[in-house]
């Protein structure tokens, strides 16, 4: 590369201890919902990281004992030897790129519930478990601490054994252990390992120096460590004991992790923090304090601001996890120059929300990411074209866009046609929505790639009918015209009792409210029967805009599937903030000119409401009128995709515009056989 790129600094090498990284992107750890169930997937995951370009790639936390046993979620495994080859599946796959592979280790103390080993849990003090299950932990011994010490030392050596080339020990996210014990309010020992900091720190120093002593040799030891708790003088904070850890520590390890915990930190959402780099405050002072070389993180994808971070001395490392998702081939694309190629993360936490459901991780921006080892999927390859040579997509929706993007690279001649005078369909509307403008990359990646190809024509304004599409003639039709949200209040909680809605009831859905129509002045009820998150932030639109809000819900939790996304505790703060009549536990049961009633979810009791207006935030129905008009022509491909097929989240609408461009002109048979490829369970026994 010549040292004309501006951004030259972000290839230099980085030495770590005994290995050393090839430039300074560094993938951190991030769970992938795949893990030890799913070795094979995973590895595709970190091997394709590897390819676009990262210099370090780490798997994600590692049980290395049965009492630390997070299952049903597949996390990564080192239990005992067995459990090599599936992680030397990951090392294998990352050094083929060139790149360092990373192990994370650890011991989730309280925050591991053993369902599956039904080992006992363990913390530095006698607590509850972290997560709501009848169980407590029990304050560790001398024996069990010196126990835990010989498991992580074991693990190391069993990591070391698997190919890596850095080891963690972590201290981080409320989740392991050796933070756990650094932390007053988890530590109430009297022993040497608790009061002062310097004991509170005792385990994490041990546990470094362990690890370095038994595969130092060859292997770098990493520490991830949460300098900052983010709850003020609460918690630990970065200017207080997170400097005094990193004092005492200082050069013990080879590489410092350091980041924000807990994870809805860490990892927070744009809609809550829309600034990238927004970790830099609380970790500038880390590089001041060590020699060593420090990784940082902040959904980091402007190479502008990796360069200044390296320059003003704030890292050494550029951390990434949530935009190594987004986009695996980052660095490659910095690299070359390609800087508007770069499919920017959106911070949306669907990838979290898999983890956290224990599923297969999947992206909003990038449909490949964990499809590269069951799909064979590739982020920025796709198979060229076949005997067809046009291509009609209707619907410029998400799902439109990636199918068209994906289509017009594959080298078919792209039409691509909207109804309305702006690309984006929801996208674009949603995005103007309180707090998710960056939402919008997901059209303006495709807008970008769409716009510069010789092989696409687009037009806004051309809401297409059974007519014009016979009269374009192109044989190979998409139809992505998405899906619009009902009025009559029928939704999950009222298939059995439809609301009873009055003749001249003022009744609004989000697609009214997302073209611009604001309810009449007067209280509005918003209710949500589908507890994602559009509702919760209508509800904060129309507050925002001086409106007496009562926000109702048959659940007990405002946007409750936002739990995933680890947003629905400011979710609800920020209503009950606004002032927003919470009424959650209630079903709507009648709406009326003036008034409405609401159910009791439990026990069916009514109770008055009064409101002006109601937003129905209920279920969607697809839009495939044209889908079905289209039938007579018997065109040579007709096919639905996105919400018009399915309506979803985002996600699931790119991924349906992206699976039907790969599954194009393939062969029925081979996509059918292919559905996925699974891991099958080894049914023999173990000796
Ligand atoms: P998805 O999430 O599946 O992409 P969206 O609702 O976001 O769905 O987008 C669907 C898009 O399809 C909207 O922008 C809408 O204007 C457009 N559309 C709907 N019907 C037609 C049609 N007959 N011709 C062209 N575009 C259409
Ligand atoms: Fe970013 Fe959303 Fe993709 Fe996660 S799912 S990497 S937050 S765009």
């Amino acid at each position: 590369m010549s040292d004309a790129n501006p951004y030259a600094l972000l290839f230099e090498p980085v030495r770590i201890g005994p290995v050393t990284a090839r430039n300074r992107f560094f993938q951190v750890p991030h769970c992938t919902g795949l893990g030890h169930l799913r070795p094979r997937a995973d590895a595709g995951v970190r091997g394709i990281k590897a390819a676009g370009g990262w210099a370090v790639v780490s798997n994600q936390e590692t049980e290395i004992h049965p009492t630390s046993d997070l299952s049903p979620f597949p996390e990564g495994r080192l239990w005992d030897a067995r459990d090599i080859p599936a992680l030397r599946l990951m090392t294998d796959a990352v050094h083929e790129h060139g790149a360092l592979a990373a192990i994370q280790l650890v011991h989730n103390g309280n925050h591991a519930v053993n369902h599956l080993s039904r080992a006992p849990i363990l913390a530095p003090s006698e607590m509850s478990a972290d997560l709501a299950m009848p169980k407590h932990a029990r304050a560790m011994d001398k024996t069990d601490i010196r126990e835990l010490r010989r498991w992580h030392r074991d693990a190391a050596l069993r990591a070391k054994q698997a190919g890596a080339d850095i080891i963690y020990v972590y201290a981080g996210h409320s989740m392991s252990i050796a933070q756990h014990f650094m932390l007053p309010h988890m530590n109430t020992r009297s022993d040497e390992y608790g009061g002062s900091l310097e004991n509170r720190v005792r385990l994490a120093r041990e546990l470094l120096e362990d690890t370095r002593e038994a595969v130092g040799d060859t292997c770098a030891v990493a520490f991830r460590f949460a300098i900052d708790e983010m709850q003020g003088p609460d918690g630990m904070q970065a200017a207080e004991e997170g400097r005094a850890v990193v004092e005492l520590l200082a050069d013990l390890p080879d590489l410092w992790d350091v980041n924000v915990s807990g994870w809805d930190n860490d990892s927070i959402t744009t809609r809550f923090q829309p600034q990238d780099g927004y970790q830099n405050d609380a970790l500038a002072f880390v590089k001041q304090v060590t020699g060593k070389p420090v990784v940082g993180v902040g959904r980091l994808t402007s190479p502008d601001l990796m360069v200044s971070m390296v320059r003003k001395g704030i890292v050494d490392l550029i951390g990434a996890a949530r935009p190594s998702i987004a986009d695996p081939f980052l660095p490659t694309k910095i690299r070359e120059g390609r800087i508007d190629e770069i499919r920017e993360c959106i911070g949306c936490n669907i990838c979290v929300a898999s983890d956290n459901l224990g599923i297969p991780i999947r992206c909003t921006q990038n449909p490949t990411m964990g499809e590269e080892w069951r799909r064979g999927w590739h982020p920025e390859v796709i198979t060229s074209k076949g005997k067809q040579n046009e291509v009609l997509v209707i619907g410029g929706g998400p799902a439109g866009l990636e199918c068209a993007m994906q289509m017009a690279r594959r080298g078919y001649e792209v039409t691509l046609a909207e109804a309305s005078s702006e690309f984006g369909g929801r996208v674009a509307r949603e995005s103007r929505l309180p707090g998710l403008s960056a939402w919008g990359r997901v059209m303006d990646y495709r807008l970008n790639d769409l716009t510069q190809r010789a092989n696409v024509r687009m037009f806004t304004n051309s809401a297409l009918d059974a007519a014009q599409v016979a009269e374009l003639g192109i044989g190979n039709v998409f139809v992505a015209t998405g899906a619009h949200w009902r009025r009559d209040g029928i939704g999950r909680n009222t298939q059995r009792h439809a609301p009873d809605i009055a003749a001249g009831a003022t009744i609004l859905t989000p697609d009214d409210i997302l073209s611009g129509q604001m309810p009449p002045v007067g209280p509005v009820l918003v209710y949500d029967d589908d507890n994602v998150y559009l509702a919760g932030v209508i509800a904060e639109k129309l507050a925002l805009a001086g409106l007496e809000v009562i926000f109702a819900t048959p659940v007990s939790l405002v946007s409750s599937f936002t739990v995933n996304t680890l947003e629905q505790h400011r979710i609800q703060a920020r209503l009950i903030d606004l002032g927003v009549d919470i009424r959650c536990n209630q079903t709507l049961a009648a709406l009326g000119t003036g008034n409405a009633s609401l159910a009791c979810a439990f026990t069916g009791r009514q109770l008055p409401v009064v409101c002006e207006s109601a937003v129905l935030v209920t279920e969607r129905i697809r839009e495939t009128t044209l889908h079905a008009s289209l039938k007579p022509l018997n065109l040579t491909t007709l096919e639905l995709i996105g919400d018009a097929a399915q309506p979803g989240l985002i996600v699931d609408a790119v991924f349906s515009g992206h699976r039907a461009a790969r599954d194009f002109e393939r062969p029925k048979q081979d996509a059918d056989k292919d559905w996925f490829r699974r891991e099958i369970i080894d049914l023999r026994e173990e000796s």
